[in-house]
């Protein structure tokens, strides 16, 4: 029990790390993560400017956040939520319980939005789901 308390509390403290480095550093283009999948194919991915979006999160600038990435922005609580699960389950039982109730449909639904996301923001109808550029 002692162990999984400590290394809970060793991913909350990069987590928190990581929070504190996006909220401090420069807000616009190369601010973020550099994504590898836009740098070689000049296209943007589902994930595209969710580092970004994060950074805006923590501002509280919600609407900046949703022109940088929609479905991250929008996903996050989902995301928090299940990741709070799985640090719980890991803390009583030493293992993941949460994923195993998900069922399957769920996990492909939320990778078909993703795929059909990342899919739609490099169409020109669609270019307001590309993360702006500042
Ligand atoms: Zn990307």
């Amino acid at each position: 029990m002692k162990k999984r308390i400590a290394i809970t509390a060793a991913a909350a403290i990069f987590a928190a790390a990581a929070l504190l480095y996006l909220y401090f550093t420069g807000e616009g283009e190369g601010a973020g993560i550099p994504c590898m999948f836009h740098q070689i194919t000049g296209l943007y991915c589902s994930g595209c400017g969710s580092s970004r979006a994060l950074r805006s999160i923590l501002h509280f600038d919600f609407y900046q956040a949703l022109r940088y990435n929609a479905i991250f922005t929008v996903g996050l609580p989902l995301l928090a939520a299940y990741f709070g699960a799985l640090l719980v389950s890991y803390i009583r039982f030493g293992k993941d319980k949460i994923s195993e109730k998900i069922p399957q449909w769920v996990i492909y639904f939320f990778i078909a939005i993703a795929l059909i996301y990342g899919i739609l923001r490099n169409i020109p109808a669609f270019s307001f789901l590309a993360p702006i550029t500042l």
